[in-house]
């Protein structure tokens, strides 16, 4: 059912806003179409002449614009409950305008789609309604559409389409339209535009006659028409059928209160310019010196020169007054001049009766080039800005840029959605991030360096350091028993912990010198080195004896960090696996899965302690997944990727990056970069790299 919902909304916005960003703009780059068709509207409320032409056109450059935008925002899912609140009630006021339109048919063509798709009344008001009940799906559940640019991007669609769409209506107003969808385009032959074929449907007419037979009214039609008994009173006539209506029918050139000069105008073979001005009252004056120009030109060369106007002969004697203009004026339907050029007023260019150039008052042909016949000039061809060109530009200058914004916008979303997953999915961690499952470690041993003094100053540096820059890893130092006591009182454990560097194989008793596990714990350790290859080497130290160690560091609650690691002679002879395998199995390997979460390996080949000698990273990481594997095969999957294994021997803040990186290498232990703080802190950061 949710899904159903979340279908069902996302197919009506699909639906709905398609329509509304083709009928914006259509209406948008024809901003004088559109103020026609609402001072039809007003004309139709008897308000014809109340509201100035200002306001109509800034309301129709602003509904257009604003239809166009919530059309785009309802695409890409903006600001949803705003936008489909917004439309719901916009489509619900343009149902309630077609409903009356639908009645009683004050206007021919409701205006929905300019003049690019003409709806009969009844097809608008079923198309309001099916638009109305998708808008209303929508705006009950707004949340269920599916953004399509996030909400930190939106702004920038938000502007981008209102400024794309105002920048196209303002340069169709000081034009002429981008797209010219009048009978009266480009390349359109006006005569041939104007005739009826022969065989193209005729109109049929019914007409009914009222006759009277003793005091009897009744009516016939001619297929019943009664004998001369009855008397004729009346006749009525009807449409019954409309006939082909050419797409130009009312372009009618008078002479001013004379004849018809239609035919002869039009069918004129060559060129004819057309000056065009519906209410030479309202015509912008200001290029008229451009006009005489013009006019002057076709003089010259022979073309004729008209102007047409709706206007009076008081308006014609005024303009003549204020431009001096010379031409000969012509009367034709305001109408049809408002239909053939959005400019008052315009220019026309016919040769052979086709429309060849249209120009506005503003954007007239450069007067400097008319000096030879227009046959050999530019203007005297048609022009090469055909509707694909002009739809290819609103591709790359609008949808191109929306659609590389959208992909751009998804690729982020997408890799933050990934990123959420990786901290919410706990599969998704332990297949594709496994190395962040268990402790990075960076743990210092100290050896037998430093006096008290010296290790609890640098243990200060140490804290302080770490404190101001917090670690992203766990961080031990590991000391000599005689430190343990007084640097746990100057550590912070929650941002460094504290280790001993060995613990007796012994619980307790009498074993003068030895230092036992319970011992080191008592003074707030955690940690314990074990196995470390300089006691296996210095101090014997067989596999027996650590896995006693081993045993009472793990039964006194501290952690065991087990080092193992190969010679040179052994490495050279290709064992160190096998090394490292044997000094697992002979110390800890006997402990239960449990006990073994508390080992942490230090893989520390011998031939690289303190000799500045460093395994590769790639060395290093071959022997690591090794020894995971071995622990795998003891202990299972789960517990190898959880156990941490560090890497030692000459490890310094410039190779600890490289070597960090590594999936298998979880951290270092680290001997003589860990005597000083600032070259310990340098190994610790490499994992902020
Ligand atoms: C060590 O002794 O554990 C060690 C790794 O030493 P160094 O870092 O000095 O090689």
């Amino acid at each position: 059912m949710e899904l159903f919902k979340t279908i069902a909304v996302n197919m009506c916005r699909l639906a709905v806003a398609p329509v509304l960003i083709f009928s914006g703009f259509v209406k948008a780059v024809d901003p004088l179409g559109t103020q026609y068709k609402i001072q039809d509207y007003l004309e139709a409320l008897s308000m014809g002449g109340i509201v100035p032409d200002w306001i109509t056109l800034a309301a129709s450059i602003s509904i257009s614009a604003l239809e166009f935008c919530l059309g785009i925002f309802l695409l890409f899912a903006i600001r949803r409950r705003f936008t489909s609140k917004l439309i719901c009630l916009f489509i619900a006021v343009m149902t309630i305008i077609t409903i009356w339109i639908f009645i009683a048919d004050p206007v021919a063509d409701c205006g929905c789609f300019g003049d690019a798709v003409k709806l009969s009344n009844g097809m608008t008001l079923a198309k309001n309604l099916v638009l109305l009940a998708c808008s209303a799906v929508v705006a009950w559940f707004p949340l269920r559409m599916k953004r399509a640019i996030s909400k930190s991007n939106q702004w920038i669609v938000i502007n981008y389409t209102i400024v794309f769409i105002l920048f196209s209506s303002a340069y169709s107003l000081y034009k002429l339209p981008m797209f010219d969808f009048r009978p009266y385009h480009i390349g359109s032959d006006i005569p041939k535009s104007m005739e009826i074929p022969k065989e193209a449907p005729q109109p049929e007419f019914e007409t009914t006659f009222i006759m009277e037979k003793n005091g009897v009214r009744k009516e016939f039609t001619l297929d019943n028409y009664p004998d001369s008994t009855w008397t004729f009173i009346d006749s009525k006539t009807v449409q019954t059928k409309t006939g082909y209506v050419p797409p130009i029918h009312d372009f009618s050139i008078q002479e001013i209160g004379g004849n018809d000069k239609t035919n002869e105008i039009l069918g004129h073979r060559g060129y004819t310019f057309l000056l065009i001005s519906p209410y030479l009252e309202h015509a912008d004056d200001s290029n008229f010196g451009d006009i005489d120009q013009i006019y002057e030109y076709a003089q010259d060369f022979g073309y004729p020169f008209y102007y047409l106007t709706a206007s009076s002969q008081k308006a014609i004697k005024n303009w003549q007054d204020i431009t001096g203009a010379k031409y000969k004026f012509f009367n034709t339907d305001a109408t049809t001049l408002k239909t053939i050029i959005r400019s008052n007023p315009g220019l026309l260019l016919l040769k052979d009766g086709v429309v060849i150039r249209k120009w506005s008052h503003n954007d007239l042909p450069d007067t400097g080039i008319l000096n030879k016949p227009l046959a050999e000039t530019e203007i005297g061809k048609m022009p090469d800005d055909s509707i694909p060109g002009k739809v290819v530009k609103i591709f790359l200058w609008f949808i191109l840029p929306l659609l590389l914004l959208t992909i751009a916008d998804r690729l982020w979303a997408w890799s933050r959605w990934l990123k959420g997953k990786e901290h919410s999915n706990k599969i998704y961690k332990l297949i594709k991030n496994r190395k962040k499952m268990r402790k990075k470690i960076v743990a210092g041993n100290w050896k037998m360096n430093l006096n008290l003094q010296e290790g609890v100053a640098l243990t200060t540096e140490i804290n302080n350091a770490l404190k101001g820059d917090k670690p992203n890893c766990d961080v031990v130092i590991c000391t000599p028993f005689i430190h343990l006591a007084s640097v746990a009182n100057v550590l912070d454990q929650n941002v460094v912990a504290l280790g001993a560097e060995n613990c007796a194989d012994k619980e307790k008793g009498a074993y003068t010198g030895e230092v036992s596990a319970e011992m080191v714990k008592s003074t707030g350790a955690k940690y314990v080195i074990l196995g470390h290859s300089e006691r296996r080497q210095y101090y014997n130290e067989t596999p027996e004896v650590l896995k006693e160690k081993v045993l009472l560091a793990l039964k006194n609650g501290l952690k065991v960090i087990f080092c193992i690691g190969e010679t040179l002679e052994e490495r050279e002879a290709n064992k160190q696996n096998e090394v490292v395998k044997a000094e697992l199995e002979g110390s800890v390997f006997n402990l239960s899965a449990e006990e073994f979460e508390n080992i942490v390996i230090a893989y520390e080949p011998i031939w690289a302690i303190g000799t500045g000698k460093t395994a590769t990273s790639d060395q290093a990481e071959e022997i690591h997944a090794f020894v995971r594997s071995a622990i795998a095969e003891k202990y299972g999957k789960e517990v190898a990727e959880e156990t941490t294994i560090l890497y030692g021997g000459s490890c310094k803040a410039s190779n600890a990056p490289e070597l960090f990186a590594k999936p298998d290498i979880d951290g270092g232990l680290i001997g003589g970069a860990s005597l000083k703080a600032a070259d310990f802190k340098g190994i610790i950061d490499a994992w902020k790299k």
